[in-house]
């Protein structure tokens, strides 16, 4: 076989580990800005956290650094972004670098339409990390963007025994502290 490279990251091709599906309890923090399982704000109640060492930011929030502050503002502003590769024409998302397609460095920003199917879903009913705890029952989903990546993101306004695979949402977001988290819900008829 050939070398391994140095770089972890381009050891796995996209087809073998399809970053878009992971949970995202597992993914980097830095490099997951989709935020699942957020609902009403206020929902922090008083008294100590539970686990572990107080964090800097809330489990509900992103991190977020200078790579991936282009997207978070354009959430503020009700745009939903991409990153779009030059070198193959393909758009990937979680926001990446590099192209996980085929590995080019000429990658950049794009919006997104904001429209997306339902890949699937989990109704949420327990999580013990707070603040999810205050915020069961929602709807953790995966969705088909319209412009091809898959997307882990929250379903909203839509009861439960309404969500079918395929139905066609639209981008949403969601004030979340001071950040807009984008969400979906079931496109209205217009
Ligand atoms: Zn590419």
């Amino acid at each position: 076989m050939t070398t391994t490279p140095s770089d972890p990251a381009k050891a796995m091709p996209a087809e073998v580990m399809p970053a878009e599906v992971m949970p995202a309890e597992v993914m980097p923090a830095t490099a997951m800005p989709v935020t699942v399982g957020a609902s009403t704000v206020g929902a922090s109640k008083a008294g100590s956290p539970t686990v572990g060492a107080p964090k800097a930011t809330p489990a509900s929030l992103p991190d977020i650094d200078a790579f991936t502050r282009p997207y978070w503002d354009a959430a503020a502003e009700g745009r939903l972004l991409l990153r779009h590769c030059a070198a193959c024409d393909r758009p990937h998302h979680y926001p990446r670098e590099f192209c996980p397609y085929c590995w080019s460095e000429d990658v950049a920003w794009r919006q997104a339409e904001g429209r997306a199917v339902l890949y699937t879903w989990s109704v949420v009913h327990r999580n013990d990390l707070p603040p999810f705890g205050d915020r069961v029952p929602y709807v953790a989903a995966v969705v088909d963007l319209a412009e091809g990546p898959r997307m882990m993101t929250e379903i909203v306004d839509c009861p439960e025994a309404d969500l079918r695979i395929g139905m066609d949402l639209d981008v949403a977001f969601r004030a979340e502290a001071d950040v807009q988290v984008p969400v979906f819900r079931p496109r209205r008829p217009s």
